[in-house]
């Protein structure tokens, strides 16, 4: 048994409050969801914009495998729209439960009946697919709904769709609903909203009951509570129904970064499969566990789904564990530098950030390059920057013993504060920046940030580093922590000289 994934990303994901895409993204979405392995996307709503229609044109342009869809009302000028763009199919909706036809749309029953078989034959006539869905189908009369799709079906729809648009079923209704769909004698498809947290269950239930098409989004985005999510239907169906699909899995992970960076919906850290919690393991216990066999506490790979496994130090973490993890990681770490690491895990811990071992990574290299003996320390350090401001950056700094305070100004607060550190130390070294790399180690806006800088005194180049929660502290201690390199070797050079 095989289930079809048809995605809404780009059109009820994108009717997320707050989310609206360019063209160029949703063309890097939809080529994307198509490489995964995605049998339908609808790539939008025709009839919105010039804008939505140019963006459907350039995906349908790009002659992907997966069937490009749009959405469609039950109105001549939708079809048309959606021709226009040349799609190959239509989702074409038309609502069925009372309350939208008498609410909304101030309609009988027949006259929506009337409308829906005018566009299906208008759109069919016209060489396009048609699946005819019905929305809030599960707050609808049953007898009616089944009664308008087959008619629907009579008049050349070749897949129906029944919404669930306000999330109201369970998983048991779930079932019951779809398998009397299922009678029809067409694919049918499941369209669930996430209202009350039952989206997937749902999705699950009525592909079981013999719906054969699920609708989706990626990371379940989409209006008030969202959808389902489709990382979590392709992946639940796999795992535990043993149903395939066409998704290649591998994909998952990054496809739900991609879709959270383009629309700003970023995830809650324990979203399943896709979260960045999803593999991670407090040291303790569960952590010991999973070093000896990862099956203990997870019930799929990380690699599966294209993630990656982390273990997390909190506040609570022993001495112990930090130092079997550095040892694993292959760095020989002394008594004083280990006890800077452990200070610093501490007190990350009191600022409510968890360290994962790439961040232990980090801080115990960054341990290890930082000299015990420092001829130049920072003492203060002031930042003005904003918008119409000039990012002017102050230093007090220690430069062998002296006490030096000079001011710099640069195009952001970064590049003002390394202007002031070398004019601070302009007398025992002439420093150039050579590269400056920035990289957020886990992600997030409270990432930990790791800075890597070369600078240059005459021939000598050295590398530094600074890994903290703070990108202006990073770059500065990275800075500063180069200066050290080049004071030292100078002073050693001088020593040398002498003898
Ligand atoms: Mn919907």
């Amino acid at each position: 048994m095989e289930t079809k994934i048809f995605d809404t990303t780009l059109r009820d994901g994108e009717q997320t409050p707050g989310v609206s895409l360019t063209l160029d993204q949703k063309l890097r979405i939809a080529s994307k969801l198509d490489e995964m392995g995605v049998n339908i996307i609808e790539a939008g709503s025709a009839i919105t914009s010039k804008g939505e229609r140019d963006g459907i044109k350039k995906i349908v342009s790009e002659d992907l495998k997966a069937e490009i869809c749009s959405f469609a009302r039950a109105v001549k000028g939708d079809v048309d729209a959606a021709l226009e763009c040349g799609v190959i199919s239509v989702h074409l909706v038309v609502p069925t439960s009372d309350l939208h036809i008498e609410h909304k749309l101030n309609k009988t029953r027949e006259e929506v009946k009337k409308t829906a078989m005018e566009a299906i034959e208008y759109a069919t006539d016209h060489g396009l697919i048609v699946e005819f869905s019905a929305e809030d189908a599960t707050r609808s009369d049953y007898d009616f709904l089944k009664q308008i799709l087959s008619e629907g079906i009579d008049m050349g729809a070749k897949r129906i769709c029944a919404c669930d648009t306000v999330g109201m079923l369970t998983p048991e209704r779930s079932y019951k609903f779809y398998k009397g769909l299922t009678e029809l004698g067409v694919p049918v498809s499941v369209h669930f909203h996430n209202d009350f947290g039952l989206a997937v269950a749902n999705t699950l239930s009525g592909l079981r009951a013999g719906a054969s098409q699920a609708h989706v989004t990626v990371n379940g985005i989409g209006e008030r509570a969202g959808n389902a999510s489709l990382e979590e239907v392709v992946i639940s169906l796999s795992s535990l129904y043993n149903i395939k699909t066409d998704i290649n899995f591998k994909m998952l992970y990054e496809m739900s970064k991609t879709v959270a960076r383009t629309t700003g919906i970023y995830l809650q850290p324990n979203k399943a499969i896709v979260g960045e919690n999803a593999f991670a393991h407090e040291s303790g216990i569960h952590a010991d566990g999973v070093i000896k066999n990862a099956k203990t506490y997870e019930p799929i790979t990380p690699e599966l789904v294209g993630h990656r496994r982390r273990f997390v130090m909190g506040k609570h973490v022993g001495s112990h564990i930090i130092r079997k993890r550095i040892k694993e990681m292959g760095l020989k770490v002394d008594d004083v530098r280990f006890e800077q690491i452990f200070k610093r895990i501490k007190a990350l811990g009191d600022m409510g950030k968890c360290v994962t071992d790439v961040d232990l990574q980090a801080i115990a290299e960054d341990a290890l390059d930082v000299l015990a003996e420092k001829p130049v320390e920072l003492e203060e350090l002031t930042i003005v920057s904003g918008n119409k401001v000039t990012p002017t950056a102050s230093v007090k700094i220690n430069v062998e013993g002296m006490e030096k305070i000079e001011a710099g100004v640069g195009v952001g607060p970064v590049d003002a504060a390394i202007v002031a550190i070398r004019k601070s130390v302009k007398d025992i070294a002439d420093i150039q920046l050579e590269e400056y790399h920035v990289d957020a180690i886990t992600g997030g806006t409270d990432a930990l940030i790791d800075v890597v800088v070369k600078l240059k005194n005459g021939d000598n180049i050295v590398s530094s580093r600074s890994t903290q929660p703070d990108i202006i502290m990073a770059s500065v201690e990275a800075v500063l922590g180069g200066v050290n390199k080049i004071v030292s070797d100078k002073m050693i050079n001088e020593s040398e000289n002498k003898e």
